[in-house]
């Protein structure tokens, strides 16, 4: 755990993982992980869950991580409590999977599913770009970018999402 907090930390001390235009999140994750709020991770079997992490449909500084996750490689439990971290901080699915991938594409980030898929197609779209509360997904070329403060895409994110076939 203390290896995914000081990785958390690391991603977020240049921009997120370089990207400018995001302060007012990697502030609030940073504020998170100082313990300046009370970030609580709960350990649970999941029994029921196909995720490998969760948290309350109304972020409140908790998040749960299934036992079967630290049977990974410690890089996948990193970007799983990155990705997390993003949900605690108020991201939907678009935001944390997109996060994930571009700062653990070396290692440790996984592609979202088509369940994924099917929560991005319900985001609002404006100028056929679909809105996370991030970022943007462009559906045609499958490219992300930061979400800029008038709803105008910013930097691009260095991994694209799969495009949907016309
Ligand atoms: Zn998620």
């Amino acid at each position: 755990m203390h290896t995914a907090v000081r990785m958390a930390r690391a991603k977020l001390m240049r921009g997120i993982c370089g990207l400018s235009g995001l302060e007012p999140l990697r502030r609030t994750a940073l504020a998170w992980l100082s313990g300046r709020r009370p970030l609580v991770v709960r350990c649970s079997d999941c029994e029921d869950v196909p995720a490998l992490g969760f948290v309350p449909e109304r972020p409140s500084g908790e998040m749960t991580l299934c036992r079967r996750l630290f049977a990974d490689p410690l890089d996948r439990v990193c970007a799983v409590f990155f990705h997390e971290l993003i949900h605690v901080c108020g991201g939907g699915e678009l935001d944390s999977e997109g996060l994930e991938c571009h700062c653990f594409a070396e290692g440790g980030a996984t592609l979202p599913g088509a369940s994924d898929y099917r929560l991005f197609r319900q985001l609002p779209a404006r100028n056929g770009l679909y809105a996370g509360a991030y970022l943007l997904w462009h559906p045609g070329s499958g490219e992300l970018f930061v979400r800029g403060p008038d709803g105008e895409p910013g930097e691009a994110l260095n991994v694209r999402f799969l495009p949907i076939r016309k």
